[in-house]
């Protein structure tokens, strides 16, 4: 990619914590951006307001990524409103965690259908096109839980470690049309997600980890635009941890 201006971003899970951010990094960073999100339409009125300041294009929908037709419906979208698709970042994801045997169907089925489905969904209805161009950046985000396991994660560890080999495997097939595919691995960042949590398993946390706080998403939104941009022309299939050293 040469530069950023007038450029199209797509973001999946684009209302909240992490994909807000990237959707507020990329809007900075001169693309139009188009991201989904699944239920929360006032907060993303709201990520539209504040990356509209940036003077891009912002447009959202709502589409369920576990949803293959919702999702080519985004996508198509947002290509005749602003484009085609330059980026295209994945951050829609849940957990639902147990430990294997308490886990129930539903909670291994929701997490694949949503984390694992919903990475090859977008990926799948950009690559041709990207390809066409013989040009794209693709972003999927994955966890240091993908990378090294965590106890009662089973099935959103699977989907993260899922998402890496996909990556990589797409990275291999793509690189000679000029696209690259990069995941990244965060630890625990400060988002809803981990807002469950108590005070006491946040402290516990925050002990382990070497730069003794949670990330930011702002921190992961960054690292997602560098990804995207011509910085990183030469970086590809690669995982990038971002983690305070969580894994060290
Ligand atoms: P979050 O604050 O819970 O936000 C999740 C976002 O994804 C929301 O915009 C939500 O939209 C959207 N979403 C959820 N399910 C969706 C679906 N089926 N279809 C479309 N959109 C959907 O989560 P987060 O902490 O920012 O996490 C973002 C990504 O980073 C996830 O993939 C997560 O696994 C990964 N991650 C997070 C951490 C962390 O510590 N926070 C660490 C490692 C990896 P609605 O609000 O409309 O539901």
């Amino acid at each position: 990619m040469q530069d950023n201006t007038s450029r199209v971003a797509l973001v999946t899970g684009g209302s909240r914590g992490i994909g807000r951010a990237c959707v507020l990094a990329l809007a900075r960073d001169g693309f139009d951006v188009a991201f989904c999100y699944r239920a929360d339409d006032e907060a993303a009125r709201q990520v539209e307001k504040e990356a509209g300041q940036f003077g891009v294009r912002v447009v959202s929908r709502r589409a369920d990524v576990a949803d293959g037709q919702a999702v080519r419906s985004f996508v198509e979208e947002a290509e005749d409103t602003l484009g085609p698709v330059d980026a295209a970042v994945t951050a829609a994801g849940i957990t639902r965690d147990n430990p294997l045997v308490l886990m129930d169907d539903d909670q291994w089925h929701q997490v694949v259908d949503t984390n694992l489905d919903g990475v090859y969904h977008l990926c799948r209805a950009v690559v041709f096109s990207m390809m066409k161009r013989r040009t794209g950046a693709i972003v999927n985000i994955s966890s240091v839980a993908g990378v090294y396991g965590h106890a009662s994660q089973s099935n959103y560890s699977a989907t993260k470690a899922g998402i890496i080999g996909f990556s990589r495997s797409l990275a291999k097939e793509v690189g000679r049309s000029g696209i690259r595919v990069n995941a990244v691995a965060p630890g625990f960042i400060d988002t809803d997600m981990v807002a469950a949590m108590n005070d006491k398993a946040r402290k516990d946390i925050t002990r382990t980890i070497p730069l003794r706080r949670m990330g930011r998403a702002e921190e992961v939104g960054d690292l997602v635009a560098y990804l995207v941009s011509d910085k990183a022309e030469y970086i590809t299939g690669s995982v990038l941890q971002i983690d305070g050293g969580i894994t060290i």
